[in-house]
């Protein structure tokens, strides 16, 4: 349902490291904490050291695995199997998320709220983004727990307002919630008033139900104008999110001219189910987009670290 695109596309600079130190925006996003910039000794992610052989004690049942009664991260052999049960290959682990954000979201004074479709950045990674939230496979969820590849959802209330639960368990996997108004209107043809009321409302909701106040928004229809960037700023969006390629059942709709990914192009996907997939599930849409994304060397990192 995702008709026209709106291709202006405010690129937002790549922030000096010194400037974001002094913001102190570096405490948004390293868990390392202590003094400016220190993230480098930040791990990867555990399982790009699953080169290790598989502890064959988890397979004996008793306390799982590696560092005893936890439940660690999977080894590879074991990813490899997930994987393999959506008929899948492993995707390439992402690399560890930068020291700093590549995408300023601190504003001070009149500085308008960002708009990206993109993220600056050299890593070979893409960003995937799911819409509306209209349809609930149970699968998919399993899906996802299974692949723990990151997304970020943006959900409207009139979609899924009749479950807002089936949701609950994605954000517990730690995947984002976002903005995607209450009911779905192209907002261009709102006033501001009524823009702020689709955008705080939905804010407001989702804050209530996941717990924490979303930071990123998506306009419908990718339709937005200055009035919505004024409102989001006021609901207390931190960034307006668009997208480079729009996934269909099989394939990608890419908006640039060479129709190939680029480092840190944002993904949009839908909960979308049979009815609107021309039979396909939203697990083998997920898993064409996987493919896509795979077979020009891409993997998929999380938004939130990189915005
Ligand atoms: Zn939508």
């Amino acid at each position: 349902m995702h008709c026209p695109v709106n291709r202006t596309t405010v690129k937002v600079a790549v922030a000096a490291l010194s400037a974001l130190v002094a913001t102190g925006l570096a405490a948004g996003c390293t868990t390392g904490g202590g003094g400016g910039g220190g993230s480098a000794a930040r791990p990867g992610p555990d399982w790009t050291a699953a080169s290790t052989p598989a502890p064959s004690a988890r397979e004996n049942g008793a306390g799982a695995g590696t560092g005893g009664g936890e439940a660690g991260p999977p080894d590879a052999a074991q990813r490899a199997a997930a994987y393999r049960k959506w008929g899948l290959e492993p995707l390439p682990a992402p690399p560890a998320a930068p020291a700093v954000k590549p995408v300023r979201t601190v504003r001070t004074g009149a500085e308008r709220v960002p708009v990206i479709s993109d993220v600056p950045t050299k890593d070979k990674v893409v960003f995937l983004t799911i819409d509306d939230g209209a349809e609930k496979d149970p699968k998919f969820a399993e899906m996802m727990r299974d692949l723990d590849v990151p997304f970020t959802m943006f959900l409207t209330d009139s979609a899924i307002r009749a479950d807002y639960g089936y949701f609950k368990p994605l954000a517990a996997l730690g995947n984002g919630v976002a903005n995607h108004t209450l009911t779905h209107p192209n907002l261009r043809t709102l006033g501001a008033g009524e823009q702020e009321r689709e955008i705080c409302g939905q804010q407001r909701r989702l804050r209530e139900t996941y717990g924490t106040a979303p930071r990123l928004f998506r306009p419908p229809y990718g339709n937005w104008n200055e009035d919505t960037r004024a409102a989001a700023g006021r609901c207390g969006v931190d960034a307006i999110v668009l997208w480079r390629e729009s996934m269909q059942i099989t394939d990608m709709q890419y908006q640039r001219g060479d129709r190939k990914l680029h480092p840190g192009d944002i993904v949009l996907a839908h909960f979308r189910g049979p009815a609107d997939l021309k039979g396909t599930s939203m697990t083998e849409m997920t898993a064409n987009l996987l493919r896509r994304v795979q077979e020009q060397g891409f993997t998929v990192a999380r938004l939130e670290d990189y915005v």
